[in-house]
């Protein structure tokens, strides 16, 4: 398949901006193996469009177009491309109430003329915009494939490697082919650093990392014929990255913690109850949400109060007055009582404060103690964790969850 960029915009002609979508797009195009044959640049200019548009269907199986999908008078690629294509645009109600939403999200009234943006050629396939209001599409007539997509880069570039890119992939015979590992327990920054090397020297393979809520995901992508032949020349580097990361790596399938985590227990069968002050019952949740969780899970405990603790936990009074509610002795005591009441192999168990109010100086909002109690003695985290409570409280969940992981995976060597 061979290819011409065609970017709309008089300002480009002007010289106030630089026409980097087409590098950016010529890049992704290479990736997958389509031909650049042509750039081409056109003002806002409907007669002149035209012939541009034209002559591009001529020389080349795809035209990606950027640019004139506004809301304003001057913004005419889709009336245009319509026009030569002899297609309708037809109203896309999804798109109307994505705009909608949009508007709504920032807070600002919509206008008529944002209606516009949501009138899509017939027969298209709708490139959804996640980052501003006007969708892009993709039209196949005649053998040929006219891509329009908005002009400004941060809406357009995801659009095209979430939408566009993986379309034509499929078309020009190739597929994008991805692998995802996920790890806990490196930061983002310490992860690149750990693996900059093989970001430096990446080819056909290449490498993303994203952090999210305290995780972060390492994507390896390539172009491939089949899912197979992808994963084959993913692998080198995936395991050349699986030593450097060693435990932290705990997924290669893109999965929860949490959903690793429970898998590991049942596999091993491995009994496990649970004692949760400060996550109030989300680590029993988590773990209930893994079909097969009930072979090995035998109880959770919220002890939010001091005497739930004791009463239900068998927390010594002494410790809790000696060392308070938040400390490693009173995370171990809750872990050994739920660990001896269900009589299972590990007990884990959370206590800490998650805030907004209840910190002091020596105990600040964050501090939070997750213990595993198991054969060989008790384990305590200490975690100080930042954000809102929320936040906090999911830290908290993911902290035990790996610790029981870790925990396992050492037992079986
Ligand atoms: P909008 O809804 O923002 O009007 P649009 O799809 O109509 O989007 P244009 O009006 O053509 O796009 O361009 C909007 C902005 O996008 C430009 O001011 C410029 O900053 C950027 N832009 C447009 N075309 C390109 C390009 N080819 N390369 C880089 N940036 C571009
Ligand atoms: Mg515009």
């Amino acid at each position: 398949m061979n290819a011409e960029i065609l970017a709309v915009g008089t300002e480009l002609l002007m010289g106030q901006i630089a026409n980097t979508n087409a590098q950016y797009i010529s890049k992704r195009l290479n990736d997958i193996g389509v031909n650049v044959y042509y750039h081409s640049v056109v003002g806002d200019n409907s007669v002149r469009l035209k012939k541009c548009l034209l002559a591009a269907l001529e020389r080349c199986d795809l035209v990606i177009m950027t640019g004139g999908l506004g809301p304003t008078q001057d913004d005419l690629t889709k009336e245009t491309v319509a026009e030569v294509l002899g297609k309708k645009l037809v109203l896309h109600e999804e798109s109307l109430e994505r705009i909608k939403t949009f508007f709504t999200r920032i807070n600002r009234k919509m206008t008529d003329n944002n209606v516009k943006q949501a009138y899509l050629p017939e027969g298209c396939t709708v490139v959804e915009n996640n980052s501003g209001t006007a969708p892009g599409c993709i039209i196949e007539d005649k053998g040929k494939i006219v891509v329009m997509l908005p002009g400004p880069p941060p809406e357009m570039m995801p659009m095209l490697d979430d939408t566009v890119i993986p379309y034509l992939a499929e078309k020009s015979g190739y597929r994008i082919v991805s692998k995802y590992l996920r790890v806990f327990g490196i930061g983002e920054s310490q992860l690149e650093e750990m693996i900059m090397d093989l970001v430096d020297k990446q080819d056909r393979v290449t490498i993303a990392t994203y952090a999210k809520d305290g995780q972060v995901t390492v994507r390896l992508t390539t172009k491939a014929r089949t899912e197979e032949e992808g994963f084959r020349e993913i692998l080198p580097l995936q395991n050349e990255i699986a030593s450097r990361l060693k435990e932290a790596l705990y997924s290669t399938e893109d999965e929860e913690l949490e959903y690793v985590a429970a898998k590991i227990l049942i596999d091993n069968n491995i009994t496990i109850a649970t004692a949760e002050s400060c996550t109030g019952g989300l680590i029993s949740a988590r773990l209930t949400d893994v079909p097969g969780i009930s072979k090995v899970f035998n109880r959770g405990i919220v002890s939010y109060s001091n005497e739930a603790k004791m009463e239900n936990l068998g927390v010594k009074p002494e410790t809790l007055e000696k060392y308070g509610a938040v400390s490693s002795r009173t995370a171990m005591e809750m872990a050994e009582g739920v660990r001896k009441i269900a009589s299972t192999d590990i007990g884990l168990a959370v206590t800490g404060i998650a805030g907004p109010d209840g910190g002091t100086d020596e105990k600040p909002v964050g501090l939070v103690y997750v213990a595993l109690a198991h054969s060989l003695g008790t384990e305590v985290r200490e975690l100080r964790l930042a954000g809102n409570r929320n936040r906090i409280r999911n830290l908290t969940v993911l902290n035990a969850f790996d610790m029981v992981r870790r925990y396992v995976m050492k037992l079986k060597g």
